[in-house]
C-alpha cells in the first residue's frame, strides 16, 4: 500500500523525545525518509536501530540521527545539508525541538539567562531551520515546513512562563510571515500549535503535582492531556499533500482549550 510520505525526506528536531519522535515513527510508516536532529545522543541512536527493524529490507536506512544543538547555525546547516547529501532532498521540515526549564517562570522571578536561553532554543532555532531548509526547498520548488509553537501563543495563563510564551508568540508570527512570503513558490510553512501533551516535558512539570496537573486539565473540554501520536497525525497531514491548501495557519490541536469559555466540569 502506498504511504503518505512515499519518496518525502523529513528532518525533525527534538525528534528523539515525545512529539518529536511520535511523528519521526509515523513519518517513516508512512514512507518517508528522516533525519534526526538531537542532542540526546544515545536515544537517536536507539531510534534508529529500532526504525531499521521495522523497515527491514531497505538497502539504505530510512532514518539517520544527527548531533545538533539547534541554537547552532553550523550545526543547523550541517543537519539539512545530511539529508540532501544523504537521502537526495529536503521535503519537510518539522522544527520542534524546544525546551520549558523551570527557572523560565513569572517575569518577576524570571532573569535575563533563562529567559534568553529559552528564546535561543523555542525562536531563535526555528528561524535557523527554516533559513537552512528553504534553499533547497526554493531550488525543488516544494516543500512543507511545520514549526512547534504552542496553545500558549494564542491565549494567556496566569500561572506564566514568560519566555516560553512569548517565544511561541514569535515562532507563530514568523511561521506566518514565511507561509505568506513563499505562498506562491511551492513552500508551505504551517505553526502546530498543540494544547498540553503528555509527553516527558508536560510529565516532569506535573508528576510530582497531582494538584498542579489538575488545575490545568480543568481547562481542557476533552479532561485530558493529548497523547504525542496525535500531534505526529497532525503533522502527517501538514507535512503530507493532503493538506496542500494550507499555509500560514495556527494549527491547533488542542482537544478544545482555545476555545473554551465554560467547561463541561
Ligand atoms: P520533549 O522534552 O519530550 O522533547 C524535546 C526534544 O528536544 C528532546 O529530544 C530534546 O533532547 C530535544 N532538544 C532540547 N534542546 C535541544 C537543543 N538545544 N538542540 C536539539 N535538540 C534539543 O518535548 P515535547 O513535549 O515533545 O515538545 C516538543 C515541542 O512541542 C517543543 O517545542 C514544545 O515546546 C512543544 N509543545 C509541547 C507541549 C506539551 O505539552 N508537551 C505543548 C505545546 C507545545
Amino acid at each position: 500500500m502506498a504511504g503518505r510520505l512515499d519518496g518525502k525526506v523529513a528532518v525533525v528536531t527534538g525528534g528523539c523525545s515525545g512529539i518529536g519522535l511520535a511523528t519521526v515513527r509515523r513519518f517513516v510508516e508512512e514512507g518517508a525518509r528522516v533525519v534526526i536532529g538531537d542532542i540526546s545522543d544515545e536515544q537517536g541512536a536507539a531510534v534508529v536501530a529500532e526504525l531499521g527493524r521495522v523497515a527491514g529490507g531497505h538497502e539504505q536506512a530510512v532514518a539517520t540521527y544527527v548531533h545538533v544543538d539547534v541554537t547552532s547555525k553550523d550545526e543547523v546547516d550541517a543537519l539539512f545539508k545530511t539529508a540532501k547529501d544523504t537521502y537526495g532532498s529536503v521535503d519537510i521540515a518539522f522544527n520542534n525541538a524546544g525546551i520549558s526549564p523551570p527557572d523560565d517562570d513569572s517575569i518577576l522571578d524570571t532573569e535575563l539567562d533563562a529567559w534568553r536561553r529559552v528564546q535561543e532554543v523555542n525562536l531563535t532555532s526555528v528561524y535557523l531551520c527554516c533559513k537552512a531548509a528553504l534553499p533547497y526547498m526554493l531550488e525543488q520548488k516544494r516543500g512543507s515546513i511545520i514549526n512547534t509553537a504552542s496553545f500558549v501563543a494564542v491565549m494567556g495563563a496566569a500561572t506564566s512562563q514568560i519566555s516560553y510564551s512569548a517565544s511561541k508568540g514569535g515562532v507563530l508570527s514568523m511561521t506566518r510571515e514565511l507561509g505568506v512570503q513563499f505562498a506562491r513558490e511551492g513552500v508551505r510553512v504551517n505553526a502546530l500549535c498543540p494544547g498540553p501533551v503528555n509527553t516527558p516535558l508536560l510529565k516532569e512539570l506535573f508528576a510530582k503535582d497531582v494538584e498542579r496537573a489538575a488545575r490545568r486539565l480543568v481547562h481542557v473540554p476533552m479532561g485530558r492531556f493529548g497523547e504525542p501520536e496525535e500531534m505526529a497525525n497532525a503533522v502527517l497531514f501538514l507535512a503530507s499533500d493532503e493538506s496542500s491548501f494550507m499555509t500560514a495557519s495556527t494549527f491547533l490541536v488542542d482537544g478544545g482549550i482555545s476555545g473554551a469559555y465554560v467547561t463541561p466540569l
